[in-house]
């Protein structure tokens, strides 16, 4: 397994660096260990997902912490499903969960389910009632909050509350029987009603959902709560560092109560920071709205922040790791920038990427004085970055296409590409001179006529004449056709949730996040592109294959451009 923690100093990239970066967690569990504070027993911890939707990049972040803190002291990592909620939650997420897990590049030790502790927790439950700690309230909902207080008031007992053990305990036994209607009777615990934390005021245990379960079906028709379940559930797989998000804080002390008043493993929870990156909405309640609403094409559009969207899009496993490493954890929350991880992403496409030429939007170059009907191959390495990964023959004749924007019939200052008298060199082939140019009847460009130097054969200077730009091209007669499609941020904000009164997340969309270009030229070699393989399309961007693609019909996502704005982020940050 990798640990999730390899990386580097100060979040700057340039200084690479494979210590793991300090973090307030990895020191606690450090002293833990060192007091034997759970004697012998290994480093325990649980990565929770509720199934109600896919993994985001959030999520990344508690995995490898979870993952990889446990694996660096040698413990190990549960992935429990936090499945209470009947209603919310699906097998399909169930599935995609541990697909996106095992992607990222970890395994669980074991797979649980919350709702196998279904039994159990009802006996706990049963036990807080028999010890007067927990009772069956008749209040609704809406009395139970109107009775709860608030920050600032103590709450109000309910005239429930002082029933018998006997009547709780038949009462809750006929709950589970299922012989009252939905949001009639509730379970609490009996706390403190004036408890200055909000959760301590007599908390909701069970409440009463005939709903059908994912996993045990129409079995239970009483629910248990998160809280009531969530540490239990620690507590029963020996959980020793429980791990979750800076929103849970205030939940600490209750979580803290249902274990001591049980009398159960002393599972203990500790809070970080969520993971907020600029551009991006971590919220799977939201990101299911996209979806339903089909403001996207499905939780796996590669404009989703979704583990399956990054993957879609072409990012790798590593470079999420890295970038979740080199982020820590700290105890108050703040955000970071997207062109952080895209920055990872490309340092790290760059050393595996395959390069390739390929034509976004064509223009056609004839070269006149190349002999009619003949072709070449030239040779060119797969990978300058790593000469292991070696060369191809790319085909080569007196008709190619290149990218329109490199060309200019009346070029404008500093335009160094090809225009009529300008010399430049095609990549890897020959200088070609422009000459003249070709128009229809609405006087757009459709051919541009140029005469190349045999002599400079490979792309080579033949007497130390200089060119000022060199173009990738693609040979026309040779060249496959694809869908391209071009993704920028969903959102038009840093901080999509800032929304004008009365308008909600979606005002704040990006029109222009998805641009397909049809019209494509490749070179041949990539009727050959599998899924798994990375491109970067030289001088255009990283480049994967989409599994829309079928034989003859490729489709390319587009995983980033070529420029990489982070270090100036950095510099300005550092200034
Ligand atoms: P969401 O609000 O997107 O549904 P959640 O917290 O409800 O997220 P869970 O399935 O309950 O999602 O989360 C599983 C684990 O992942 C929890 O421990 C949670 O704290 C953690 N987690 C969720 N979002 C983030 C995030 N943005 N950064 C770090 N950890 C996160
Ligand atoms: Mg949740």
């Amino acid at each position: 397994m990798t640990s999730g923690i390899a990386a580097m100093s100060n979040g700057n990239p340039e200084m690479q660096d494979t210590r793991p970066v300090s973090n307030f967690l990895r020191d606690q569990i450090a002293e833990d260990v060192r007091t034997k504070k759970y004697g012998d027993a290994i480093v325990q911890t649980r990565f929770p997902p509720e199934p109600n939707g896919y993994l985001h990049i959030g999520h990344a972040k508690a995995i490898c912490l979870d993952f990889g803190l446990a694996d660096e002291f040698g413990g190990k990592t549960n992935l429990r499903f936090d499945d209470t909620n009947p209603e919310k939650e699906e097998q399909e997420y169930v599935d995609s969960i541990q697909k996106d897990v095992r992607w990222l590049g970890f395994d669980w030790e074991r797979l649980c389910y919350a709702s196998d502790y279904f039994p159990q927790l009802y006996e706990w439950a049963l036990k807080l009632i028999r010890d007067g700690k927990a009772y069956v309230d008749d209040l609704t909902a809406d009395e139970i909050r109107q009775h709860r207080g608030t920050l600032t008031e103590p709450g109000k007992n309910s005239p429930y509350r002082d029933r018998s053990i006997e009547e709780n305990l038949d009462l809750f036994q006929r709950m589970k029987a299922g012989e009252f209607p939905d949001g009639t009777r509730v379970l609490r615990a009996k706390i403190d009603m004036s408890s200055p934390n909000l959760n301590m005021r007599d908390p909701v245990m069970y409440r009463i959902l005939h709903a059908s379960h994912h996993r045990t079906g129409d079995e239970w028709c009483i629910y248990p709560m998160y809280d009531y379940a969530h540490g239990q559930s620690d507590s029963i797989e020996r959980v020793t560092h429980s791990m979750c998000t800076l929103e849970f804080a205030d939940h600490q002390p209750l979580y803290r109560w249902y274990i001591e008043n049980l009398g159960i493993f002393p599972s203990q929870q500790i809070e970080f920071d969520r993971l907020n990156i600029t551009y991006t909405l971590l919220s799977k309640r939201k990101l299911l709205q996209f979806v339903q609403e089909k403001v996207v094409r499905g939780w796996d559009d590669p404009r989703m922040p979704t583990l399956s969207g990054f993957r879609r899009r072409g990012f790798t496993p590593e470079a999420i790791r890295t970038f979740v490493g080199s982020i820590g954890a700290s105890r108050t929350n703040g955000s970071t920038d997207i062109e952080m991880l895209e920055h990872f992403q490309r340092d790290d496409l760059n050393r595996r990427a395959s390069r390739a030429m390929v034509v976004l939007r064509p223009l056609k170059l004839v070269i006149d004085n190349y002999p009619a009907g003949q072709e070449e191959f030239v040779e060119v390495a797969n990978n300058p970055e790593d000469p292991s990964a070696g060369t191809r023959k790319v085909p080569f004749s007196g008709e190619i296409y290149i990218e329109q924007d490199d060309f200019r019939e009346v070029p404008p200052p500093k335009y160094y590409r090809l225009s009529p008298g300008k010399e430049v060199r095609l990549r890897n082939a020959y200088f070609v001179t422009a000459q003249n140019v070709v128009k229809d009847v609405d006087g757009n460009i459709v051919e541009v006529h140029c005469t190349y130097d045999p002599a400079s054969k490979g792309g080579n200077s033949p007497d130390g004449r200089k060119v000022k730009s060199t173009m990738h091209w693609v040979s026309a007669g040779h060249a496959i056709s694809a869908e391209i499609r071009l993704y920028d941020k969903l959102f038009t904000k840093p901080d999509p949730s800032d929304v004008e009164e009365g308008k909600d997340v979606l005002s704040n969309l990006n029109p222009n996040s998805l641009e397909i270009l049809t019209s494509a030229k490749l070179e041949p070699s990539l009727a050959n592109a599998r899924l798994e393989d990375h491109y970067q399309f030289e001088r255009v961007g990283y480049f994967c294959l989409d599994p829309d693609s079928a034989p003859g019909n490729l489709v390319f996502n587009r995983t980033l451009s070529l420029k990489d704005s982070w270090a100036k982020i950095e510099k300005k940050a550092g200034a």
